[in-house]
C-alpha cells in the first residue's frame, strides 16, 4: 500500500508531478500546499456578447415608456408594448464595451467556479481514499435532499453494492467528474486548502464521499 499523496517533484514552477499508487499524475494549478492557483486563469465573460455590453429592450415607441397613452380623452393602457413600457428586441443592441471583461470575453476565475476536469482527475486519484471508510455521524437528510458537505454521492437504493471494488471506483470517478462541483465546495474555508483526503460512507440507500480537512470539524 502507498500513502504517498503529500509527496511531489518540481518539474518547473508551474508544474507539479505526485506520485500515488505507483502513478504519476499532473496538475499545473494545484499548488504543492493543496491551495488552488486562480492567478491569471479565466473562464468565458457569460454577461456580454462578444464583448459588448447589450441590450436586449428597447423603450416603447407608442407611449415612451409610460406604459399608458392618451385615447379618446382618456389614459389607457398601450397596446403597442401590452403596458410594459418597453419593447423586446429581435437583435441585441450593443450599448458599449462589456464592463465586466473590457471586451476580452475573459472573466476571471473564481471560487464560485466549476472544478476543472484536470484538477478533478487530480483530486480523485490523489485524494479519494478506498482503504479507509468514513465513519463519522451524518445526516441523512443534507445528504440525500441537501448534499451538504459531501462532494459527489448518490442514492441508489443499494444498486452499487453488488458492484466489484474497480467497479465502483470506476462509479465514483464518473460520478465527480461529471459533476458540479464549485471550488468553495470542497476547499477548506478556513485555509482554502484541498482536502487531506476524502472518504466514502457507504449505505443502505447509496453513499456519499465527504471531505476530511486538516482541522476537520465535522
Ligand atoms: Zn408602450
Ligand atoms: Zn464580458
Amino acid at each position: 500500500m502507498f500513502f504517498l499523496f503529500n509527496q511531489f517533484i518540481f518539474l518547473s514552477r508551474d508544474i507539479h508531478l505526485y506520485l500515488l499508487h505507483n502513478r504519476l499524475i499532473m496538475c499545473s494549478t494545484i499548488n504543492p500546499d493543496r491551495t488552488i492557483n486562480f492567478k491569471g486563469r479565466t473562464k468565458e465573460c457569460l454577461i456580454c456578447l462578444g464583448g459588448n455590453e447589450v441590450c436586449y429592450t428597447e423603450k416603447c415607441r407608442g407611449c415612451k415608456g409610460d406604459q399608458k397613452v392618451l385615447r379618446k380623452g382618456g389614459k389607457y393602457k398601450c397596446l403597442t408594448c401590452e403596458g410594459k413600457g418597453y419593447i423586446h428586441l429581435e437583435t441585441p443592441k450593443v450599448i458599449g464595451i462589456c464592463k465586466k471583461c473590457n471586451g476580452t470575453q475573459e472573466a476571471p476565475l473564481t471560487a464560485y467556479d466549476n472544478v476543472s476536469e484536470e484538477e478533478k482527475v487530480w483530486i480523485f486519484e490523489n485524494l479519494f481514499n478506498f482503504d479507509k471508510p468514513y465513519e463519522k455521524p451524518h445526516s441523512e437528510f443534507n445528504e440525500g435532499y441537501l448534499g451538504i458537505g459531501i462532494v459527489c454521492g448518490v442514492t441508489d437504493y443499494g444498486a452499487y453494492l453488488s458492484m466489484t471494488l474497480e467497479e465502483f471506483k470506476k462509479e465514483v470517478r464518473n460520478n465527480f467528474l461529471k459533476g458540479f462541483n464549485q471550488y468553495v465546495s470542497i476547499i477548506n474555508k478556513e485555509d482554502g486548502k484541498l482536502p487531506l483526503e476524502i472518504l466514502i460512507r457507504k449505505g443502505k440507500s447509496g453513499w456519499n464521499a465527504y471531505p476530511i480537512y486538516e482541522k476537520s470539524k465535522n
